[in-house]
């Protein structure tokens, strides 16, 4: 079923004081099946989200695909992006510990832990290790211990938020394809965490019921970052993500949230899928 995103919903207004580490907010259990309507009760997902567990779910999954000590595998995978410059331990121990390999078709898991993409459905594809790596060393630098509250815009197939998930306090992580949504929640069973919210809607405008958030990361570029997704970062919180810059190339760049505004830092060249508006 196809839904306009909710272009005209208020976005609240972002605090002042730094609060990414308050409780978060409260949810209706299960929406699922919510109507295709954006609702927009206070407490509800008015911004066009439908909010879905990840875990807890029992599962026997056994591990699939790689032929080999996946383990091992991980570890030079892990001493490459270390090679590559990735010195974040948080990082380097998330990337150690989530199994690529289940996040991908079992005819391309023996590619799993190469530094690639590799398509996931719909013409999307999971971010190379290297990038996922670099983003959320980005996000984290110079904070100590798991940050709070992140929204990881760009589900996909659930890798980059399992990641997530070791570094972070909570992780809204969004996906504007229903097949997409699903299938990162059918991935994300096995692996129980608690900590990750999967939402199916436009990450356009944000998921202000969470905000504000410690860090917003993207894994789809546009021509710009939308407003909302700066209102909605918190006070210290980093936003990254690719933006097509005047030179028409996507480049990484880089947000800070200070007191008295914000410090904006355009870095390397990269290539996302694009940012697209509404669902599907
Ligand atoms: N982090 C993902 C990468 C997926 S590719 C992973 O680990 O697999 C980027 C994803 O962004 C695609 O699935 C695409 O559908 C999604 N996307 C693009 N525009 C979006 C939007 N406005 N809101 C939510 N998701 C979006």
């Amino acid at each position: 079923m196809k839904r306009s995103g909710p272009a005209s919903l208020p976005v609240r207004s972002a605090p002042t004081a730094p609060a990414a580490n308050r409780p978060r907010p409260a949810f209706p259990v299960r929406l699922d099946t919510a109507p295709a309507a954006p609702i927009s009760k206070p407490g509800a997902t008015s911004a066009g989200a439908v909010r879905s567990a990840a875990a807890p779910v029992a599962s026997t999954t056994a591990p699939r695909g790689v032929g080999m000590d996946s383990v091992a595998v991980r570890q030079a995978m892990v001493r490459k992006l270390q090679a590559q410059g990735i010195s974040h331990p948080g990082v380097l121990g998330a990337m150690q510990a989530v199994e690529r390999h289940r996040f991908v078709d079992s005819a391309l898991a023996n590619q799993a832990y190469e530094d690639t993409s590799l398509p996931i459905g719909l013409g999307q594809t999971i971010s190379k290790p290297s990038v996922v790596a670099r983003m959320l060393e980005l996000l984290c630098q110079g904070r100590e211990g798991r940050i709070g509250r992140v929204l990881d815009i760009g589900t996909g197939c659930g890798y980059q938020a399992a990641v997530l998930s070791h570094l972070v306090q909570e992780v809204y992580s969004i996906e504007r394809l229903r097949a997409l949504h699903e299938k990162a929640r059918d991935n994300l069973r096995a692996f129980r965490l608690a900590n990750v919210h999967l939402l199916f809607g436009d990450g356009m405008p944000g998921y202000p019921q969470g905000a504000p958030y410690a860090g917003i990361v993207a894994a789809a570029g546009g021509n710009d970052v939308p407003q909302a997704w700066i209102e909605q970062l918190a006070v210290g919180g980093r936003l990254v993500a690719p933006v097509v810059t005047d030179s028409g190339q996507q480049h990484l760049i880089v947000i800070e949230r200070h007191a008295h505004g914000f410090r904006r830092s355009v870095l390397e060249p990269v290539l996302f899928v694009p940012l697209k508006s509404g669902v599907s």
